[in-house]
């Protein structure tokens, strides 16, 4: 079964979600994996706005110029397409002299904003007009002047803009600041009210005040009549509009046109409160600016710990070639587990359902350029167990975690999973250690061939394996080979599910069968330094590993 896409090999972070590795990050220093994944509850990692940039323009800013306004960039109305500031002739024969005018103009469909009466007055650009006579520096002088006109008349613009919107929303804007003030209002009565009861108990009044007072039934009977105050300026919104339409219907032309389309009616919803009711009510979006966050991890800023995972650069631009440093510099900070953390994947595996016995080829890549040692276990061997509490406890994942199991981010595939009973793994005894080259670069070896895996890899084969596994036997890892900065792990699993299991759960038929286990790097003794996780004083002759907890899913 092709896997190249799709991660059946999930890493399990501290807050025990399964993430795939591309998902996944590794605080500096840290003995646990963070999940990037944004829909677990609780998340593990806590976000933050460092600051934003135009998408259109790439200009960046911080995060309070970027709330405070927009970014001066709009978008077509009617197709979405970027509009330009464009300064023309007034072309009605009407006025006397080229009356220059500025406005919004869409080069895709020729829209404009003169449709919705947003343009500004240019004609200031006319008194600084070339004539045949002028002499270079007088010309010069022009030039500047005819800049600076230009960023007068477009900020006029934006000021129409912004007029022409505000009085759209004026009466929507007036409601809700009156519901508000009513709120208000009442608040400060009942706050009243009780200053004067403190000690009083109810007497004839009573009946009076509640009527006065702050009550649900008041707030709502309130809001009633506010929305019956808003449906009336809809439906008189309306009652000029069929007008409009019948008398356009004897010249039929035009009639499609000028109906908003359900996308328009969206789009502009989102800058005026009032539904757009004819081509003329729609004005130039917006373009938003494009937040830039950071993230940290939430296990470690609990320890007192920083616990940056990434960090963006304030230009967007950063790393790219068309700058002239830094190419490739993307981040202030990265910590991506890819970098750091061995890549392990399903390579093939077969299945036996009617025994429930599975074998699998694992397949442990090291990302880093220095060398790591490790070996692979079960989830709960005695070893593990042994060691001092420091160690993170086995995870007990979770069944709603097994639900929605994510194994491609791309493609957001979700498969569901069953987890494999705690029988087939108890037995599973860790693997010796095996020790992974530093990672080959492939661009440096452009040209030489591609490497063949070695032949007991070539030649593994699911169905022979599951073959020669008798009755008796117990699931269990095994070394296939190693080479360079790869090694292979062969995984038999057997009594995966026990029979009343695999006939009660019929709802699972689907779910892959989900396998926990155990990678264990030694840290220190020039392993694993790309973690720079320092080694535990501990005698020389004892290793400090690092436990990450995997789930590989199987079908
Ligand atoms: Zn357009």
């Amino acid at each position: 079964m092709a896997a190249t896409h799709e991660d059946f090999v999930l890493y399990v972070d501290h807050a025990n979600h399964l993430t795939p590795l591309t998902l996944a990050y590794h605080a500096t220093a840290s003995r646990h994996l963070t999940s990037g994944r944004s829909d677990v509850i609780p998340p593990s990692t806590t976000v933050e706005t460092d600051s934003a940039y135009c998408p259109r323009s790439l200009t960046f800013c911080d995060v309070a110029t970027a709330l405070s306004g927009d970014g001066g960039y709009k978008d077509c109305p009617v197709c979405f397409s970027p509009v330009s500031i464009s300064i023309d002739e007034k072309n009605s024969r009407t006025s006397s002299d080229g009356r220059l005018i500025c406005h919004y103009l869409c080069g895709h469909c020729q829209w404009s904003s003169r449709e919705c009466g947003v343009t500004s007055n240019a004609d200031k650009l006319l008194e600084y007009s070339t004539s045949d006579d002028t002499d270079a520096p007088k010309e010069d002088e022009l030039e500047k002047q005819r800049g600076l006109a230009i960023i007068d008349i477009t900020r006029e613009l934006a000021v129409c803009l912004q007029r022409r919107i505000s009085e759209k929303n004026k009466d929507v804007d007036a409601i809700f600041n009156s519901i508000t003030t009513i709120w208000a209002e009442r608040e400060q009565e009942e706050q009243r009210r009780n200053r004067m009861n403190t000690g009083m108990t109810m007497t004839q009044g009573d009946s009076d005040r509640r009527e006065n007072s702050w009550s649900r039934e008041i707030l709502e009977q309130s809001l009633l009549e506010k929305k019956q105050a808003m449906d009336t300026l809809f439906i008189s919104r309306k009652a000029n509009y069929p007008r409009e339409d019948a008398k356009k219907l004897g010249d039929t032309s035009g009639i499609p046109e000028n109906l908003p389309t359900p996308q328009q009616i969206a789009a502009q919803m989102t800058i005026t409160a009032i539904t757009p009711q004819s081509r003329s009510d729609l004005f130039p979006l917006p373009v938003y600016y494009r937040a830039r966050v950071s993230r940290r991890c939430r296990a470690e800023l609990a320890a007192g710990r920083t616990g940056i995972l990434i960090k963006p650069k304030l230009n967007p631009l950063e790393g790219d070639t068309s700058l002239r440093a830094g190419h490739g510099q993307w981040w202030k900070k990265d910590s991506s587990a890819v970098h750091v953390v061995p890549r392990v994947r399903l390579c093939r595996h077969g299945a036996d359902l009617a025994c429930q016995k599975y074998a699998a080829l694992l397949k442990v890549k090291n990302p880093t350029l220095n060398t790591m040692r490790l070996r692979l276990s079960g989830p709960s061997s005695p070893e593990v167990d042994n060691e001092e509490a420091n160690n993170p406890p086995v995870p007990l994942i979770d069944k709603r975690e097994l639900q929605h199991i994510l194994v491609n981010p791309f493609t957001e595939k979700f498969v569901q999973g069953r987890l494999c009973s705690p029988n087939a793994t108890s037995s599973i005894m860790p693997t010796d250690f095996f020790v992974l080259h530093p990672v080959d670069d492939p661009f440096l070896d452009v040209g030489k061939g591609q490497e063949d895996d070695p032949s007991e890899v070539s030649n593994w084969d699911a169905t022979t394996i599951l073959g020669a596994v008798g009755d008796g036997t117990t699931s269990q890892l095994r070394i296939v080979a190693t080479k360079g900065d790869t090694a292979w792990v062969e995984m038999v699993l057997c009594n995966a599910a026990t029979d009343a299991e695999v006939s009660s759960d019929t709802t699972y038929a689907n779910a892959y069968l989900a396998v926990p286990l155990a990678l264990q790097v030694e840290v220190g003794n020039g392993s694993w330094e790309a973690s720079l996780i320092k080694r535990r004083d501990m005698p020389a002759e004892e290793k400090d590993l690092v436990t990450l907890y995997l789930v590989a899913l199987l079908r």
